[in-house]
């Protein structure tokens, strides 16, 4: 069924373009494009009406069942614009193949990854005059897939929608990196192993505002995310993963159940042992991080994820007590890691890993 999957594409007429916005106050997901890709599923005829059209608002039953019980998965990546009007992604397949783990845990049907993948390069080159040129600043690509079956029962549904949208997005460091203030949480948890946390489903997303408004209001910009089960291990800040150079090791915590694989994580695991850093992926509790930050052996703490590449963290906060990390600025092997991940990126610096392709 799979292989009969066709695509067509509607494009908006002259008249229906919409004004591009001020490429200098961007923000994130705050604009759209002009097109959407939308296909749906059901039981019987699996994915179907597959197609590129204008953006455009669709009508939900109130009954859908994403809206009342979360069955709903998302993904991100981005387009970057290159030199010549070169369009770049940054391996988009690891997204959808995340996309159908997501998919698994959340009795989700998997998508067809070779035919999305086709349509999402289609969609971003349609759309490629969206693609902010603006250093730093990239086309954010949004694949959701939400349940919309009208029925109030707790099951599977039988009808789905999986569409991707397009956000010009602004450089996350317009004006070098600013290393961010964290708040370690022992009140609340993000994920606990057994449940959702491996899965990019909205519900997570739901459950950590809490946290970060509190985090906010106290000055804070991101939550750090202890372990559920002692809220002693360090798994995740915000929705980034987490990464501590503690000596000549790099640490990060190991996926065993309740962390998000992260593409950009495993990226920097790979660079980081391609120069010879020691990568060690292990539980690592937060009493070992400020011990460390307290004899001197602390030197970073980042967070990678799509947004921002990598987030430096220059003060924690634990239990009412403030801790500098690497004097507050940004670490050195933070930069190296960036300006690396970055050029690979926008097709600037040689591609070891062939993570990168080239779709205009
Ligand atoms: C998306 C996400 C990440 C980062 O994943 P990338 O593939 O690197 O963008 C990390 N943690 C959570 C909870 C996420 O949702």
């Amino acid at each position: 069924m799979w292989r009969d999957l066709e695509i067509s594409v509607c494009k908006c007429d002259s008249g229906q373009l919409k004004e591009k916005p001020d490429q200098d106050n961007l923000g994130f997901g705050n604009f759209f494009t002009d097109h959407m890709f939308l296909m749906k599923w059901t039981r019987e005829k699996g994915w179907h009406d597959a197609e590129i059209g204008p953006y455009k608002n669709f009508s939900l039953d109130p009954a859908a069942m994403a809206l009342h019980y979360g069955q709903a998965i998302f993904e991100g990546l981005k387009a970057y614009s290159g030199e010549n009007g070169q369009v770049f992604m940054f391996r988009p397949e690891d997204n959808f193949e995340r996309m159908n783990a997501s998919a698994l845990r959340m009795c989700m049907p998997r998508i067809p990854v070779d035919q999305v993948l086709k349509a999402m390069k289609a969609l971003v080159y349609l759309d490629k005059d969206w693609i902010p040129t603006a250093p730093g600043a990239t086309l954010y690509v949004r694949p959701t897939m939400i349940a919309v079956e009208p029925v109030l029962g707790v099951r599977p549904a039988e009808e789905y929608y999986f569409y991707m949208i397009l956000s010009p997005v602004g450089a996350y460091y317009s004006e070098g990196f600013n290393p961010t203030k964290i708040w370690v949480t022992d009140k609340y948890v993000r994920a606990v192993k057994g449940g959702v946390g491996t899965a990019k489903t909205a519900g997570n997303y739901a459950a950590s505002i809490m946290a970060a408004e509190e985090a906010n209001k106290a000055g804070y910009t991101q939550v750090l995310w202890l372990d559920a089960c002692e809220r002693k291990y360090i798994e995740e800040v915000g929705t980034s993963n987490i990464f501590v150079k503690i000596g000549d090791d790099l640490i990060t915590p190991p996926l065993n159940g309740s962390i998000l694989a992260g593409i950009t994580r495993d990226s920097v695991i790979q660079l980081a042992k391609s120069w010879d850093i020691k990568v060690v992926e292990r539980m690592i509790s937060i009493d070992e991080v400020l011990a460390a930050s307290e004899d001197g052996s602390l030197t970073e703490i980042f967070g990678t994820g799509t947004a921002a590449v990598i987030s430096p963290v220059g003060e924690l906060c634990y239990q009412d007590k403030k801790y500098t990390v690497a004097d507050g600025n940004t670490g050195e092997l933070s930069q190296r890691l960036f300006d690396e991940l970055q050029g690979i990126q926008y097709g600037k610096q040689e591609d070891p890993f062939k993570w990168t392709i080239r779709i205009g």
